[in-house]
């Protein structure tokens, strides 16, 4: 007899009706008010599952794992488990952030760096053994390139160098990324980033110029907001074919300016391959925000300013990997060719796990196995038992260790925002979904109408919506 399954949600929301949400198969059904009453039934009495109410109904109750036989969920645990282990410990493709230098020209209030003032750039000795690395790693697929520092531009012709030597040595260069403040920018980068295959440009503007040039300022304190604009407008009226985005670091400081700052810069750039989106600043209180505080924040930007905000409304399934941290074939290599497994570590010799120049004698070579295997959620009792392990997927392996080493009563602050936020996400998801839906009957192609059946899928595995027919 199959039971109800703890991985399923029934709710309701007060604007949209009823819901049943299944983490295990990361799928939303929407339901009709008979169709939600039965399933209040049938979680406390799964016998009713026979008494001959809507037979195809119960049959997708059955197929998306929201009805279960005895081991079912045991055994799709361990597949999902079994998944995210191959993709995060394969030698898959190789992804590198490549930090040329660590200096940096600018003195930003926040900066997690702890090597800004170190002027080294990478040595030639080291370019060579990092493209013996990179043939090594790269040996069973493609690899991908994110400029990193410091300040990349301050160090263009390491990049210029290192690219031109990977794509002379036949390693398969799918695309890079630079991610620069964009002070520098200039025609000679702007003429030389389609060759060097950057294919985007990821700069910071903090918000519009009186907040930016607070936060975001040169070494000499001199602002930097200005200059960054006009860099951006060469680069949008040069020959670049790819794009550029635009980060704004939020907090409590920033977070009311970011909307009509958004607006303003797309208008500017209205045409233009141009994107903003906030990102969540990690400062301490009293000025960063929680998980919690940044969640209800992306919710507002929603329903007020009409900007989705990208992986927070429907959640992914819990087999991949979130960053640079999971992955045996990520890495990030700085100057003197020493090589982190996160993006905050750079420049703190103690989380270095190996270099290029030294390829036989890794350093903390503990460090790999803390970030993959202790913020591995499957091995934990409370993860085990929680029905959002499944989906839970966007944790930040640093976050992870640092709330849990002490302890301490936030633990759910590393837990990911749909343990608090579950249905008001579900519930932007489903608005969203309704836009989609009303384009479509505008262009005459199918939906399928929840009076039809009683019961329609919203969203499978992926968050995408089924083609739906009549
Ligand atoms: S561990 Fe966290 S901070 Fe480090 S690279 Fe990954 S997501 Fe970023
Ligand atoms: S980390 Fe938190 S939300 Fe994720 S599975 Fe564990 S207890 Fe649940």
């Amino acid at each position: 007899m199959p039971t109800w399954s703890k991985y399923s949600t029934l709710f309701h929301s007060e604007r949209f009706g009823y819901f049943l949400y299944s983490t295990m198969s990361n799928c939303l059904i929407q339901v009709d008010e008979p169709h939600y009453h039965f399933l209040q039934q049938l979680e406390m009495e799964p016998s009713v599952a026979n008494n001959g109410f809507d037979t195809s109904f119960i049959s997708l109750l059955k197929a998306k794992h929201i009805l279960v036989e005895p081991g079912e969920n045991e055994k799709l645990l361990m597949l999902k488990q079994y998944k995210k282990n191959c993709n995060c410990y394969g030698r898959g493709d190789l992804s590198l952030t490549i930090c040329p230098t660590l200096a940096c020209n600018f003195d930003c209030s926040y900066c997690f760096e702890h090597s800004q003032h170190d002027k080294t750039v990478m040595s030639d000795e080291t370019i060579e053994n990092l493209m013996v690395f990179i043939r090594e790693k790269a040996e069973s697929g493609k690899t991908s390139i994110i400029w990193y520092g410091g300040e990349p531009t301050l160090a263009f012709d390491i990049v210029n160098t290192i690219t031109r030597k990977i794509l002379a040595s036949g390693v398969k260069l799918e695309n890079a990324q630079l991610v620069s403040n964009g002070f520098l920018l200039n025609n000679k980068h702007l003429d030389a980033l389609d060759d060097l295959k950057i294919t985007n440009i990821q700069v910071t503007l903090d918000g519009p110029q009186e907040i930016h040039d607070t936060r975001r300022k040169l070494l000499n304190g001199k602002p930097t907001y200005e200059r960054i604009i006009s860099n951006i407008d060469r680069l949008m009226g040069s020959s670049y074919t790819g794009s550029c985005d635009i980060r704004v670091n939020i907090d409590k400081t920033n977070m009311n300016a970011f909307a009509p700052f958004r607006n303003q810069i797309l208008k500017r750039y209205e045409g233009e391959k141009v994107s903003v989106h906030a990102s969540k600043l990690k400062t301490p209180e009293p000025w960063g925000l929680s998980q919690s505080e940044w969640t209800d924040y992306c919710i507002r930007l929603y329903y007020e300013h009409d900007i989705t905000t990208k992986s927070i409304f429907y959640p992914h399934s819990n087999e991949t990997g979130l960053c640079v941290a999971h992955y045996t074939n990520m890495y990030v290599c700085g100057p003197y060719g020493e090589l982190y497994k996160c993006w905050e570590d750079v420049g703190m010799p103690e989380m270095t796990i190996g270099n290029v120049n030294q390829k036989k004698t890794a350093e903390n070579p503990h460090i790999q196995a803390m970030y993959t295997i202790t913020t591995d959620t499957y091995m934990y009792e409370e993860c085990r038992e929680c029905s959002l392990l499944p989906v839970c997927s966007e944790i930040c392996p640093k976050t992870w260790l640092e709330v849990r080493k002490d302890n301490s009563n936030s633990i759910e602050e590393s837990c990911t925002h749909y343990k608090k936020h579950l249905s008001q996400c579900l519930e932007v998801f489903y608005d969203i979904y309704l836009t989609s839906e009303t384009s479509k009957k505008l262009l005459n192609k199918p939906v399928m109408p929840l009076e039809n059946r009683g019961f329609r899928i919203i969203a499978n595995s992926t968050g995408s919506t089924p083609h739906q027919s009549k």
